[in-house]
């Protein structure tokens, strides 16, 4: 089986989980990977490869079959998106819901041009999360769909937490509310706020003299942030702080809650997908990584243009052939 040739565009958390990843696969190898820093400031996981500019991307054109891009959602992916998609086969993770229509579309034009794939929105959710919408709603027409996200870590709430007087060091969590989860379980098929949802737990280490309820009450009344959930404050020293709170944890639920059979007869079913992460980071690139692999396959085989995993079939995900599949899998 001939090995499929990658790079990587952006080196942060992605980047580093992409090369892991790829360290993971022997079908795969690495050739390099881009940054638009000066490549001698980029330090990689392991040095098995060069660090390229950027800006000679276009030089290596003939030289990679998928180029995963591992930059932010907000201002890289749509800037260099469009540019890649008309010389490379792609993959990203691109995760702002709202814009991926938009996104498709600019993606879209350039990778029918150059004769390429660019698959967009790969990872957990958008990713694994939405492909469980799908099937749940196929699937059980008559129904709810569901999704709580964590126990992760949210970026924002930290600062927010970061930014209370007399707090040192400090992380926030946010949880799926146990009650909400067990309501859906049931069948009940409940109408639930994003507040009903989720809960929030915050760990923080106190400055020298700063007062625990002080505190407490700065953070659990702050409007917008903590205000309106069931908050929980935990003080912690230093050095729990550091031990236990410099990971990337994140996760959630995807469930269906639907019907079937007659009226007078009725059955409820559910399908549950749930997802426990001890690094958000390496397990978005290690779907990248799985879907770099669908891309090469699907372009192989003439499809060109931008596509989401409801596109793609599963089996391409695999380095197994289909008839392994069939034998072992199914
Ligand atoms: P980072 O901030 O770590 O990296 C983003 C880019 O910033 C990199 O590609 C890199 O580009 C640049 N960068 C990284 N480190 C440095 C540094 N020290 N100094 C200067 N620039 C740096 O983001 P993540 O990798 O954590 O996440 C990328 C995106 O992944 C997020 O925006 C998010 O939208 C998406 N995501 C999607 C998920 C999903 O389920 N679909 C789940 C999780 C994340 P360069 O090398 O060119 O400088």
């Amino acid at each position: 089986q001939p090995v499929i040739k990658v790079a990587i565009a952006g080196y942060g958390n992605l980047g580093r989980g992409a090369q892991a990843a790829i360290n993971q696969s022997p079908d795969m190898k690495l050739v390099g990977v881009f940054s638009r820093r000066d490549p001698a400031s980029v330090t990689l996981i392991d040095n098995s490869v060069p660090v390229y500019s950027m800006d000679d991307i276009a030089q290596y054109k003939d030289e990679i079959d998928v180029l995963i891009l591992c930059g932010g959602s907000k201002s890289d992916l749509p800037e260099q998106g469009p540019k890649l998609a008309g010389l490379f086969n792609i993959v990203d993770s691109f995760d702002t819901h709202a814009k991926i229509p938009e996104y498709f579309e600019s993606l879209d034009t350039p990778a029918k041009q150059a004769g390429k794939v660019a698959l967009l929105s790969v990872g957990w959710d958008p990713g694994l999360f939405s492909i469980n919408r799908l099937y749940g709603e196929a699937i059980l027409p008559v129904g709810e769909t569901y999704t709580f996200w964590g126990k992760g870590l949210s970026q924002g709430h930290s600062d927010a937490v970061r930014r209370v007087d007399g707090v040192k060091s400090g992380v926030q969590y946010t949880l799926p509310s146990e009650s909400a989860m067990e309501r859906v379980r049931s069948g009940e098929q409940p109408t639930l706020s994003t507040r009903e949802k989720h809960t929030r737990e915050c760990y923080v280490v106190l400055e020298d003299g700063a007062d625990e309820e002080t505190v407490r009450n700065a953070i659990v009344t702050m409007p917008d942030y903590f205000a309106d959930y069931d908050t929980t404050v935990h003080f912690i020293d230093q050095q729990t702080f550091d031990r236990d709170h410099q990971k990337m944890p994140h996760g959630g639920f995807v469930i269906r809650s639907g019907v079937s059979g007659t009226e007078n007869e009725k059955n409820n079913q559910t399908i549950e997908f749930s997802l426990k992460l001890g690094s958000n980071p390496e397990f978005t690139s290690s779907v990248l990584v799985a879907y770099a692999r669908a891309v090469h396959k699907m372009n192989l085989a003439g499809e060109t243009g931008a596509k989401t995993v409801f596109d793609v079939a599963p089996g391409l995900l695999s380095p197994k052939s289909p008839a392994q599949l069939r034998k072992e899998l199914l």
